[in-house]
């Protein structure tokens, strides 16, 4: 039995939609104190209004987490509306597709500053207030895309995903002496508004590379974040979960063909 996170204080950015809203309602259910994070104030408020009505505590809060003052704001908010930061999730991230040769910089500035700075950002802005507290969990959400596989389209989002990951490596050995945890969440493929954009076809394909045969869902990922966030968690700290249905494991599509034969 996991000790109850009711009370605790969590930011989740990107919680609008996705995997950040399945994060933001997991967090709510348990009675933690929510702000839902993202660029649009109406839409992180209509997630805040969902977690209540269940019976939970939320704030919408609009942020742009590839912009300091924001990130900074951000965690201001949490500390005015519930006291302080136990629990970051820092989950935002876009994914744009550009094959190189035909990837401009700005394409690979946009991914990179969201997703990689977003994320130093995001962690640098929570920290004051959790280190002032000698205790913290911070959950970023990667990719096997990057850290694992590769996709044509996504060189800048695989960098920037395994970036996410080499950043953990260092911040969780700076923050164990402060009793600060940082590990990842690396999603496969998960039915999200995100994903729905990449088109029915990519969508029956990527089903059918899962050995498990369907995508996942924002609670397999939400449950994840949910375990690394809980104090029996406290001794583990720069390490990654894959959360994929095993995608990453057949070495070849002989592998996935001979198990619809069996
Ligand atoms: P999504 O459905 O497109 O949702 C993205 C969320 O991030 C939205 O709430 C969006 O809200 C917010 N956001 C984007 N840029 C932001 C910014 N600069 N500042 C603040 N919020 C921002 O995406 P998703 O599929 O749930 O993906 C969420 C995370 O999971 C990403 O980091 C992604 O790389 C990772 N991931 C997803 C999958 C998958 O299969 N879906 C797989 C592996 C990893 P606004 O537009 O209102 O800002």
């Amino acid at each position: 039995m996991f000790t109850s996170l009711r009370g605790r204080s969590v930011i989740v950015t990107g919680a609008s939609k996705g995997i950040g809203r399945g994060i933001a309602l997991r967090f709510g259910e348990v009675g933690c104190n929510v702000l839902v994070v993202s660029r649009k104030q109406a839409e992180a408020d209509s997630v805040a209004a969902e977690i209540a009505e269940a019976g939970g505590s939320a704030k919408g809060f609009a942020a742009d987490i590839s912009r300091q003052a924001d990130c900074g704001a951000m965690a201001r908010a949490a500390i005015d509306h519930f006291g302080g930061i136990d629990i970051l999730c820092a989950n935002a991230g876009i994914f744009p597709a550009a094959k190189l040769g035909a990837m401009t910089e700005a394409d690979f500035d946009a991914v990179i500053n969201t997703n990689l700075k977003g994320t130093f950002l995001t962690v640098s802005a929570c920290l004051p207030a959790m280190k002032a507290r000698r205790n913290g969990r911070i959950v970023l959400t990667s990719s096997i895309t990057g850290p694992i596989t590769g996709y044509p389209g996504w060189s800048h989002y695989g960098a920037s995903k395994a970036g996410q990951l080499g950043f953990m490596r260092t911040a969780s050995i700076e923050l164990a002496p402060y009793g600060i945890t940082v590990n990842a969440v690396m999603p496969g493929n998960i039915a999200t508004e995100g994903l729905d954009g990449m088109g029915a076809d990519y969508i029956r394909k990527m089903e059918q590379s899962v050995p498990m045969r369907r995508l996942g869902s924002v609670n397999d990922i939400a449950n994840a974040a949910l375990f690394f966030a809980t104090d029996e968690a406290a001794y583990i700290t720069g390490q990654g979960i894959v959360v994929d249905g095993g995608q990453i494991l057949p070495e070849s599509l002989a592998a996935l063909e001979e198990m619809d034969a069996a």
